[in-house]
């Protein structure tokens, strides 16, 4: 029996942003995760845009999470070790009825208070986009938006709260939860987990955890989204987010650089029943190459680097599902459908204020230990085989396993140790890119997969 001030159910990147910040707290947390890895749900394929939240709707929770998440993120992104490249995103009107769509959203979007939304014409247009589809007749510019690492972000976020006391499970769905005595026991395979307060970030299965503690009042309705990951030849043809006017029901299909280099092509937004079915459809493709046509046809001669669907947690309603059931020691953090990555820290930050001191009695903790994560792309930070002094203390960070993404044997050990280690190819890949690019791990991934079973270059 472990006894736990809280427990988060799911390690996307909200429980792990969630419990980060409890770890800033002298309490006992715990982050439990039904898979091997961490993120590997909803959190797993997204665009990775860091976003403003001034396209989201005004008045919500939602928006006053993302606005405060972006400003988080700027502030405390760097010493995580994380990449940010603000480059901008771009809303393009290709007619009059568009037009009146997108100044309505500079309009709106100023009044609010976001000071740095404006209007652009065809000139500031494609001096931005050259080889935008000719047509473009006006575009809201949103300069504050910007392309991040997903994975690293909630991987930082898990690590710099396991560096600061809390305890993480990976492999442990929780199955039952009871509470008796006003403490919560709740099952995983491995253990019976004692915990005061629960908090459930359980994403795409929130439901199942809310039904385990006899809460019925959410459905998640999954919402899947498909994309075409462009190979990095393709960047040279934008470097900023472009987005096609939106209609009454969806913002439609994104070009967005990633901060690998790479062009992604997506999402589409497709209502399945099932939250595992991250099938890529011929329709979702012909979907894709059209909205791509409309905006950048240059980008359908570019070579496909690979394809993949990600699944928004959305649920019966169109808004972030944070539910109180403080006389129950619950607390429902779900719902978080399209701008997670972007909101984690406002979420974090709005949960543990809503129960810490009142709820959990704790004290703010006076010195913080620091944890990094690999810089992967920040072209500021040197990798570990750039670094003379580093390849001579440790010949591994120079011998290259992963040639088109360049990763080290050194990155690939040290990415099988530490506080949160890899156990999987996939958590291999994410953690240091390796297999992910051009080759797609033609070339190295006998030997990756050698590494991950022997633990030996
Ligand atoms: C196509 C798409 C595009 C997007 N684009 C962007 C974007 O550009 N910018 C942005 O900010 N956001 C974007 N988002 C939104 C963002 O990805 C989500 O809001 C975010 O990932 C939700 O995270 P989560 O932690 O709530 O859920 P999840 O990532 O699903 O995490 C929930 C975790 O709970 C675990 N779990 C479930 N049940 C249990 C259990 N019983 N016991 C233990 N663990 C359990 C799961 O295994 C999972 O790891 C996009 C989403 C999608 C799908």
């Amino acid at each position: 029996m472990a006894d736990y001030d809280v427990a988060i159910i799911g390690a996307g990147v909200v429980g792990c942003a969630v419990a980060r910040e409890f770890s800033r707290y002298h309490l006992r947390a715990i982050l439990l995760e039904a898979n091997s890895d961490l993120c590997d749900e909803a959190s797993k394929g997204n665009t990775a845009t860091l976003a403003t939240g001034n396209d989201t709707p005004a008045g919500s929770l939602e928006r006053q999470l993302v606005v405060r998440g972006h400003q988080r993120y700027l502030a405390e992104a760097p010493s995580l070790g994380l990449p940010i490249r603000l480059v901008g995103a771009m809303t393009v009107a290709f007619d009059e009825a568009e037009a009146r769509v997108v100044s309505e959203e500079v309009r709106a979007s100023r009044a609010e208070g976001f000071s740095s939304v404006e209007l652009l014409g065809a000139d500031g247009i494609y001096a931005r986009v050259p080889h935008l589809a000719p047509g473009a007749v006006a575009a809201a510019w949103a300069p504050e938006e910007g392309i991040i690492d997903g994975f690293s972000t909630a991987y930082a976020y898990a690590l710099d709260a396991v560096v600061n006391g809390v305890d993480y499970r990976d492999s442990s769905p929780v199955t039952a939860a009871a509470r008796r005595d006003g403490v919560w026991s709740l099952t995983t395979p491995g253990e019976e987990v004692r915990a005061r307060l629960v908090i459930n970030c359980a994403g795409l299965r929130a439901d199942h955890v809310e039904a385990l503690a006899g809460y019925r009042d959410l459905t998640v309705k999954p919402r899947r989204g498909q994309y075409i990951v462009y190979d990095k030849r393709a960047r040279r043809l934008v470097d900023v987010i472009l987005r096609p006017a939106p209609t009454p029901t969806t913002r439609g299909v994104y070009i967005a650089p990633s901060i690998f280099g790479n062009v992604l092509l997506g999402p589409t937004a497709e209502e399945v029943p099932d939250p595992d079915d991250r099938r890529v459809t011929p329709e979702g493709i012909a979907q894709l190459t059209a909205a791509a046509r409309r905006m950048l046809p240059g980008l359908l001669d570019e070579p496909v680097a690979a394809m993949y669907a990600g699944m928004r947690p959305a649920t019966e309603r169109p808004e972030y599902r944070i539910i109180p059931r403080f006389a129950d020691g619950w607390l429902t953090c779900a719902g978080i459908r399209s701008t997670g990555l972007s909101g984690a820290l406002g979420i974090a930050e709005y949960v543990a204020g809503a129960v810490v001191p009142d709820i959990v009695k704790a004290a703010r903790k006076q010195t913080i230990k620091p944890a990094r994560v690999p810089s992967l792309a920040d072209p500021n930070v040197a990798r570990p085989w750039t670094d003379a002094a580093r390849v001579a203390a440790d010949p591994s960070y120079g011998e290259m396993v992963c040639h088109c993404e360049r990763v080290s044997v050194g990155e690939i050990r040290d990415a099988l140790s530490g506080p949160i280690p890899a156990h999987s190819l996939k958590a291999l890949k994410r953690r240091t890119r390796v297999m992910m690019g051009r080759c797609q791990g033609f070339f190295c991934g006998a030997r990756v997969e050698s590494m991950l079973r022997t633990g030996k270059p």
